[in-house]
């Protein structure tokens, strides 16, 4: 199909306009439009049963051959992608393959030519009732929330696997990017996920479509390739006309149609300071996260739901510092079995590849709230004080089979990789220890029935996240392996301040020195107890807060992981001697104002290391 730009039905409105879509892919670009239009198939007689219904099947063969080559040849084009791109890409046309196998897409298919349809009718109509079957499974409420992501996504792949052998039956060709120039900003009114392989990042500045979403595979796609992107742009077609000019945010998800030119001197620097940026981002990736004065820390990632885990690939992380495996619980009616655990678990170890992966089990209580364990009676009790109440170990010490399933679904998996079991909300020694006994009664179970698991466990540690732990550090640590310090809760509970309540927001300070003392003698207790210390609240995030925290003898962070980058940065440019200053300051400073501006001046006097 030729690529041209287009002629829109009516006339474009002169003057810059702008239109917000679904921020997909960051980056920002200046360029002019070229859309892609791709030819419709004939239109097709759904009505007809009178078909010669081996010739149909002939022909839908054809297409399924013509369609198998094709996503071979898509294969084939998997290695010119980034890494992360090649995992989503991959899968996705391993998917398409195997509905072209003998599917029951190719029975339902089949049967419908029996009844002498058009090949092209019996496509489209049985692979538009699977969708729907998986929009709304039959007898079942429809999907909520990821549920409802997932099976929109499984939707689309009928639909356009049904797409895909419909234009093969009609001999309907498909677009190619190939003729866009370069520099352009691809305009579509959508983009599958098999046309995002096709684009050449060094050649496209970005994509913008009127439709589509920011969880589909195409916008895992886009992002995997970096080329910013914002997709349902609303409107976007009626206003780009030929040699449109535009500008595409794929941060905020803001496109600007015929931009003034006070507009493009503005987003031209934003094009260049993003693109240096990137540059010095990508190349941090590689490096080591040590200090200017030589010290190397540990900087890992946190993990919300597996789909993060290109992200964290992407960032440099050394593993994974913090697995919240409250995922598991969310959007499901069922509580998740350990079969079901180990198998969620199991890929993500191996992702890793031999960096540790530290999972916590499951942090239930307090602001949570999980339809799977409500339904069974547990959770949220409706306290007045949910924070104060039955959460995190407290809640599984109650629920022991919780704790069991959880235990032994991941030292089933801990096969795969370096494993840590993290217990949240560990305020007492009895909690750990009873904790403990139970990991090791589940792990000497699970060897009488032959299963492998290894030899010692792995290690098993405990988040500081209340005042009593970080006082008790000492004692805690006899019995933890390691030690996670969540600065989110641990300010919630020291400065007695919601963290979720906009009221009291003010007073919620992680840097305020009572949090910064508990960090101090949590750090301390560590090193005399020979245990690793981590920080894996929101602090870890701020690239101002982690060279103080070093100074308060913290050597590994875990973080989100597009913060992995800057952090590293602040890292490099910081030197020992200074951290430690800071932190002696800190520790004396009367409240989190003063710590802040202290940690502003020093960031600003900081030499930006070689790297950027
Ligand atoms: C914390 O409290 O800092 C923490 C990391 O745990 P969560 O945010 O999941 O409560
Ligand atoms: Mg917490």
């Amino acid at each position: 199909m030729k690529t041209t730009e287009r002629r829109p039905k009516q006339r474009p409105r002169a003057g810059e306009v702008r239109l917000e879509g679904q921020p997909v892919s960051s980056g920002v670009a200046i360029g002019y439009a070229a859309v892609a239009h791709e030819p419709a198939p004939p239109p097709v007689d759904m009505a007809r049963r009178d078909c010669d219904s081996a010739h149909e099947r002939t022909r839908l063969h054809d297409a399924i051959s013509r369609s198998v080559a094709q996503l071979g040849r898509l294969h084939d084009r998997l290695a010119l992608l980034p890494e992360d791109g090649q995992v989503e890409i991959g899968s996705l046309l391993e998917v398409y393959r195997r509905m072209l196998g003998p599917s029951r897409l190719r029975r339902g298919i089949e049967a419908r030519l029996e009844q002498g349809m058009l090949a092209e009718a019996a496509v489209m109509q049985e692979t538009e009732t699977l969708a729907a079957l998986m929009l709304v499974p039959p007898g079942r409420p429809a999907p909520q929330g990821e549920d409802a992501v997932a099976a929109r996504r499984r939707a689309g792949e009928f639909r356009e696997i049904g797409r895909r052998l419909v234009r093969n039956l009609s001999g309907t060709p498909y677009r190619s990017f190939s003729t866009l120039p370069d520099g352009a900003i691809l305009v579509a009114e959508q983009l599958r996920p098999a046309d995002a392989a096709l684009i050449d990042p060094s050649r496209i500045a970005a994509v913008v479509t009127e439709e589509g979403g920011s969880t589909g595979h195409t916008a895992i796609l886009l992002r995997a390739l970096g080329i910013p992107a914002v997709l349902a742009a609303h409107g976007l077609l009626a206003q780009v006309g030929r040699r449109t000019r535009l500008v595409v945010d794929g941060a905020t998800g803001r496109v600007i149609v015929r931009p003034s030119s006070r507009t493009a001197a503005a987003a031209r620097v934003e094009v260049a300071s993003y693109a240096r940026e990137r540059q010095m981002l990508g190349r941090l990736r590689r490096l080591p996260a040590r200090l200017s004065s030589g010290e190397v820390l540990t900087l890992q990632a946190n993990l919300e739901i597996p789909a993060e885990l290109p992200m964290v690939a992407q960032s440099g992380a050394a593993g994974i510092g913090l697995l919240r495996s409250e995922f598991l619980f969310m959007n499901t009616d069922t509580l998740p079995d350990e079969e079901l655990q180990e198998a969620i678990y199991l890929p993500l170890i191996e992702a890793m590849a031999g960096d540790p992966v530290t999972i916590r089990v499951v942090d239930w209580g307090s602001e949570k709230n999980s339809d799977a364990l409500s339904r069974v009676g547990i959770g949220n009790g409706g306290d007045a004080n949910p924070a104060l109440a039955v959460r995190g170990i407290r809640l599984l010490l109650q629920h022991r089979t919780l704790l069991e399933t959880q235990f032994a679904a991941i030292l089933r998996a801990a096969h795969a990789g370096p494993v840590r079991v993290l217990l949240p909300m560990v305020s007492l020694l009895e909690e750990l220890q009873a904790a403990r006994e139970i990991y090791a009664r589940v792990g000497r179970r699970l060897r009488r029935r032959g299963v492998k698991i290894p030899d010692p466990l792995p290690p098993l540690g405990i988040m500081i996240e209340t005042p009593a732990a970080a006082l008790m550090t000492d004692v805690l640590a006899q019995e933890a392996e390691f030690l996670a310090i969540g600065t989110n809760d641990l300010t919630m509970y020291t400065l007695a301040a919601d963290r979720a309540a906009t009221d009291v927001a003010a007073l919620y300070d992680p840097l305020h020195p009572a949090v910064l003392r508990l960090v101090r003698m949590t750090a301390d207790a560590g090193l005399r107890q020979r245990r690793p210390v981590s920080v894996c609240g929101e602090l870890a995030s701020d690239p101002q807060a982690v060279p103080l925290l070093v100074g308060l003898g913290v050597r590994s962070f875990s973080m989100h992981a597009s913060a992995v980058p800057r952090v590293k940065r602040a890292i490099r440019a910081a030197a020992m001697d200074d951290c430690r200053r800071m932190a002696c300051r800190a520790l004396e400073a009367t409240d989190g104002q003063e710590v802040r501006a202290m940690l502003a001046q020093y960031a600003h006097t900081l030499q930006p290391p070689d790297d950027g």
